[in-house]
């Protein structure tokens, strides 16, 4: 944020409000984390604020500090609507576009309250007063450190906002394994751990937790991975009946593109995930070096997010998709070889 924005930030937030923090609909750790971090610090700084999810989340993300103060649209409907009527101020985080949060959408596009965006998606949309958007950031958790920093926060720092924080950081980092993790993310991170964030047991609360059903349903992922070695390209399907098989939760299918990423010579890969309840088959698509994720999904499934990792959708059935992807490949030959 520049001296202007802070100014007005700072202007925004100098008397008591109620204030609604959204996410994004089907919420991620840094969706999550961000908005119950930003959350923290707000109520410490003397304003009401409620934290607002289009739906529900995973349950590996259940156990974070706070989440039982969410509010879950899907859930509460008619509250949630009052709530965002009567709010001075809402912050949006971790998404660009207000048709990310789905039905909740339009009762935002209603709303009188000013906004402010914290955000590290392309192309963000105009919609809010402020803009806080950095597409270089790795998490907008680790945005939320900055804006919290920038406006001389840091006293207010804990260990539930610390533990918040590094959720979304590690997790949309892979670890701090994806390009977007700088020394800025390390130097961030040694110092929401001197907060109070346990590393090692964050960890474990996130990734060991596979039930029998979730590992036997990434086997049937592996077993349909096919490989398109001409285009470095590899891609898996999950049909509505495999995930009904395996007993699917939310969550379940979380990171297995990544298999399909790590094959040696794989710079795009893309999961296809069949969803009979909204007739759609969802797809997250991964990549590595200059191949856009988020252009190829804009162009073709209705989606986006960032250059290696984006999120689409598609109206076809299943194999219509698949076939229908591979009849575009061709045309990216160029950009994956
Ligand atoms: P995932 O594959 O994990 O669902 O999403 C990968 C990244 O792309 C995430 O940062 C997510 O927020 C973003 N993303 C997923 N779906 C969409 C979409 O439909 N539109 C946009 N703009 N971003 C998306
Ligand atoms: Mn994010």
């Amino acid at each position: 944020m520049n001296s202007k924005e802070i100014s007005l930030v700072e202007s925004l937030l100098n008397s008591p409000k109620h204030i609604v923090v959204v996410g994004h609909k089907n919420p991620d750790g840094d969706a999550i984390g961000s908005c119950l971090g930003l959350a923290n610090f707000l109520r410490q700084k003397g304003h009401q604020v409620i934290v607002m999810m289009p739906n529900d989340f995973p349950k590996f993300l259940h156990w974070i500090p706070e989440t039982d103060q969410i509010t879950i649209y899907e859930q509460e409907v008619k509250k949630s609507e009052e709530i965002v009527k009567n709010a001075d101020l809402i912050f949006t985080l971790d998404f660009n576009a207000l048709n990310r949060t789905g039905d909740l959408a339009p009762v935002l596009a209603a709303a009188t309250a000013d906004f402010i965006l914290i955000d590290h998606h392309q192309q963000p949309d105009d919609y809010a007063k402020v803009i806080y958007s950095d597409v270089t950031m790795c998490s907008t958790s680790q945005m939320v450190y900055h804006f919290i920093e920038a406006l001389q926060g840091l006293e207010f720092m804990n260990s539930k906002i610390a533990t918040q924080l590094y959720v979304g950081i590690m997790t949309d980092t892979g670890s701090f394994r994806f390009p977007a993790t700088t020394a800025t993310t390390h130097r961030v991170i040694a110092a929401l751990i001197e907060n109070g964030a346990k590393n090692s047991e964050i960890h474990q609360n996130i990734y060991d937790t596979n039930s029998p059903d979730r590992l036997k349903l990434l086997g049937v992922a592996l077993n349909n991975l096919v490989m398109l070695p001409e285009f470095n390209t590899a891609y898996i399907t999950l049909s509505q009946e495999e995930l009904n098989d395996n007993n699917f939760k939310k969550g379940d299918t979380e990171g297995f593109v990544n298999y399909a990423l790590s094959m040696q010579g794989v710079v795009f890969a893309i999961i296809f995930i069949e969803n009979k309840k909204e007739d759609i088959v969802k797809m997250s698509l991964r990549s590595k070096g200059n191949f856009s994720v988020n252009e190829f999904s804009r162009s073709h499934y209705n989606g986006g997010g960032h250059t290696n990792a984006a999120g689409g959708r598609s109206l076809l059935t299943l194999s219509e998709t698949v076939a229908e992807f591979i009849s575009i490949l061709p045309k990216y030959k160029e950009d994956l070889t």
